[in-house]
């Protein structure tokens, strides 16, 4: 059942792949790791009778938080039952309503612009930097209008966005900058973790991401008024227990997942470390390939290498599908991240305005091939030898 969750299915040109889970060969491209002291974890909650609190406030939850929160570097934690609940939390808490304008990137997953239009506002699509893959600073400032409320960089593939500079543009226009963190956790930017230039950041902890509770997110902040509203949202808009002050939702997390987040964030450190260890010995042994871009790091910004992701520089979608396609028959579970930009995506058509080049040529050119913690160096060396193959 778990195996199923995760199977990444991809629709490309009507032909869709989906990992076979009987196929054992293939190398998925991210995988949860979770043993005995997480079952353990939940067996205890369960034993406990108390499997969620009436204000998503429990022991395990707040237990969690505080260690979410320390790791984050930031003063508080909101634990919520996903990362779009996060984003979407973050954007209510922010004020972002009807008539309001907020700044995305095209380049991500699809709930970064999914949240805005839930919050019943408008995203408007800015470029990347191919670079980087994040949004590009110097094109933030140019689609800043009277209706923008917020901003929202996201730490695509797990590389820290330029939040300092996004953090100048919205200071000048008094925007409020919302931090997509779905994958980043272990990442930092100018010495610190994501969110530190941010007002809010939303993490993921989908079964796939970094860490995980099956389903589940965070949202941090450093500040006190931030927390107290994120906190009513996140249980219908309460104040006083059955009087809601505001719109809220039900975004509580379970006593049950928040044993499973306080285990996998002591374990963080090690998946952290084994991805970084992956993803540089397969750079090591991909440099130099022809027409093959690798992932960087700009000066000052640390990957947490949720993602591994290359660039076949120069290639069509059909090149491009076709070394996935011989990079699968090698067993290797290589990936596209994301192959139809949200401004192409039938429903989000109707909020572009214009065409994104940098996306547009990304989304054609980029795979991702896996690094995750149980790659070892052995399946490194396939994946390694199997992309200079199929290239
Ligand atoms: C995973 C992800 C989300 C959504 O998180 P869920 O927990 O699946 O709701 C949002 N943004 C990005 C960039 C993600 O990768």
């Amino acid at each position: 059942m778990l195996l199923t969750l995760l199977m990444p299915m991809q629709v490309i040109r009507n032909v869709v792949w989906v990992a076979d889970p009987l196929q054992k060969k293939m190398i998925p491209i991210n995988l949860p790791q979770v043993d005995e002291q997480e079952v353990e974890a939940v067996v205890q909650v369960l034993r406990s009778g108390l499997l969620t609190h009436r204000f998503g406030n429990g022991p395990m939850v707040r237990q969690f938080e505080e260690a979410f929160a320390k790791f984050a570097g930031a003063k508080y934690a909101i634990a919520v039952n996903s990362g779009t609940a996060g984003l979407h939390m973050a954007l209510l808490a922010s004020e972002v309503a009807s008539g309001d304008e907020v700044i995305v990137p095209s380049f991500t997953f699809v709930a970064t612009a999914e949240s805005v239009v839930l919050a019943g506002a408008r995203p408007v699509f800015v470029d990347i930097d191919p670079e980087t893959y994040n949004l590009d600073p110097k094109k933030v400032e140019g689609a800043v209008t009277e209706k923008t409320k917020a901003i929202m960089p996201v730490d695509l593939y797990g590389l820290p966005a330029d939040t300092a500079a996004i953090r100048e543009i919205a200071k000048k226009h008094g925007l409020a900058v919302v931090e997509d963190s779905a994958q980043a956790h272990g990442a930092s930017y100018k010495g610190k973790p994501p969110g530190s230039f941010a007002d809010m950041a939303s993490w993921s902890l989908y079964a796939s991401k970094n860490m995980t509770t099956g389903e589940g997110g965070v949202v941090t902040t450093n500040s006190n008024e931030l927390a107290e509203t994120l906190r009513s949202i996140r249980t219908h808009g309460e104040g006083l227990e059955y009087v809601s002050v505001r719109l809220g939702h039900n975004y509580r997390m379970s006593e049950i997942q928040a044993a499973v987040g306080y285990v996998q964030l002591q374990k963080l450190p090690r998946f952290a470390e084994k991805r970084r260890a992956n993803a540089e010995l397969l750079s090591e042994k991909l440099r130099g390939v022809e027409k093959l871009r690798l992932p960087t790091e700009p000066p000052e910004h640390q990957h947490s290498w949720y993602l591994y992701t290359v660039r076949l520089q120069g290639a069509t979608t059909e090149k491009r599908n076709k070394v996935l396609e011989e990079l699968r028959n090698r067993g290797v579970g290589a990936n596209v991240y994301y192959s139809t930009p949200v401004h192409l995506m039938p429903y989000y058509r109707q909020f572009a305005k214009k065409r994104l080049p940098e996306t547009e040529k990304a989304a054609q050119q980029v795979f991702s091939l896996p690094v995750h913690p149980a790659v070892t160096t052995s399946q490194i060396e396939h994946i390694a030898a199997s992309t200079v193959e199929a290239l």
